[in-house]
């Protein structure tokens, strides 16, 4: 048993912000939540006065690596960059290799994910080798547990086929996720098109039409059809602005903002390099307080990390060789409430809701709240606490973050029977 002690509970599925002790039963449920409770013989305590106890957070796009890349990450080292982030649920995406497209592929990631304290579940790609042609076999792929679909750093460019994949992921009730670059206006990618970075590095950029015109089709799309869908990672203020018009039309669409693209701009590109190289890239500062003004009016929902690890050999090259994509877990709680709730924008429990809440919804995961009964998934955090990150538990260190001073710290999880605390 586990006795929580002196937090706050910060709850955005009930609204709950008061003071509450949290007593977590051997079976991993919490049995009892009160203002001062007793401590249970044989109890183990933790007392976190001045933190915030919650619903762990929920990462819907992250991507450990395995099977195929593993000198980036694997699932144990991804798992345990999560749980040091505050994260009790993660989702993989798809691109690994082989493409996870196959139920073989997704029964040796389901595998290896439940030997893990937290939740790892596998996203499965919407065409076979995420080569855009062929749809894969959405129904016996969701039968075997795969939460939704996804061709995650590709974009679906046949409107044709996505108006397919969403006709069956509607009459599935799967979500999709979305990539929003059309190729066409990726002069080169990991760098907005016109920044002072991209003539810095004599490379041509990527157009925010590039996200844009994708969106715009698949809003329509998911109006005509019904399906739920993501769009991945959005970037510019014009596509929040096509999202917002969209779901007051009814569709059910959702959006994710990463923290590097709440936090960051084009401009520090030139600071970061190639760890500031990531698709879609960073964009202008008006772009970044769209997608805040996006997050407050609940036009963005999620926010995701994009975990996305790469060697150093592989980021240290000139800008145009190097790949793109940043590593996320460990930073995504600090980097936020720097920038959004130290900030004043977001309140805590608005962060909250966006990082956990939202994202189990979208996946239509249930039982997250902090309840008696429930099964225990917390994330224990103290807000005010100074941070910079030196290392990671993640294999890579590809992170724009590294070094920079940040509030806000996990101080731990509980998932189940499993702590850090
Ligand atoms: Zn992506």
């Amino acid at each position: 048993m586990l006795l929580i002690q002196n937090g706050t509970l910060l709850d955005p599925y009930t609204g709950a912000d008061r003071r509450a002790d949290i007593l977590v039963g051997d079976d991993g449920i919490i049995h009892r939540i009160g203002d001062r409770l007793d401590v249970p013989a044989g109890a183990q305590t933790a007392d976190i006065s001045g933190c915030t106890v919650s619903p762990g957070l929920v990462d819907v796009h992250v991507h450990f690596r395995d099977p195929g890349q593993t000198e980036k990450e694997d699932i144990h080292t991804g798992t345990a960059a999560a749980i040091a982030g505050g994260y009790t649920t993660v989702v993989c995406m798809a691109n690994t290799r082989p493409v996870c497209d196959s139920l073989q592929t997704l029964e040796y990631v389901q595998d290896k994910a439940a030997r893990e304290p937290i939740n790892v579940l596998q996203a499965c790609a919407v065409t076979r080798g995420l080569k855009g042609r062929e749809l894969t076999d959405f129904a016996a792929l969701h039968a075997a547990g795969c939460p939704g679909f996804t061709d995650d750093g590709i974009n679906l460019t046949s409107g044709r086929l996505c108006l397919e994949a969403m006709r069956r992921a509607k009459a599935l009730g799967v979500p999709l996720s979305f990539h929003e670059e059309d190729p066409a206006f990726v002069l080169s990618p990991g760098v907005n098109y016109g920044s002072p970075a991209a003539e810095h590095f004599s490379v041509l950029g990527a157009m925010p039409v590039s996200e844009e015109a994708m969106v715009a089709r698949d809003i329509e799309l998911a109006l005509q059809t019904g399906a739920r869908v993501a769009f991945q990672h959005i970037s510019s203020a014009r596509s929040v602005a096509l999202i917002r018009e969209g779901k007051a039309r009814g569709a059910d669409i959702h959006a994710e903002a990463t923290p590097h693209h709440l936090s960051l701009t084009q401009e520090d590109v030139l600071t970061h390099g190639t760890n500031a190289r990531m698709n879609p890239p960073l964009r202008t500062e008006a772009d970044r307080q769209a997608l805040i003004a996006g997050l407050i009016d609940g036009t963005i929902d999620l926010i995701a990390t994009d975990h996305a690890p790469h060697t150093a050999e592989q980021k240290n090259q000139p800008f145009a060789a190097a790949l793109s994509g940043i590593i996320g877990l460990e930073t995504a709680f600090s980097v936020c409430n720097t920038a959004l709730v130290q900030t004043g924008r977001l309140t805590p429990m608005q962060l909250l809701r966006a990082m956990s809440r939202n994202p189990a919804q979208f996946y239509g995961l249930t039982g997250k709240a902090v309840r008696e009964g429930s099964r225990a998934e917390l994330m224990v955090a103290d807000w005010n606490a100074p941070v910079c990150y030196q290392t990671y538990q993640s294999k890579s260190a590809n992170s724009p973050f590294t070094g920079m001073p940040l509030r806000g710290r996990v101080r731990g999880i509980v998932c189940g029977s499993y702590s850090t605390l």
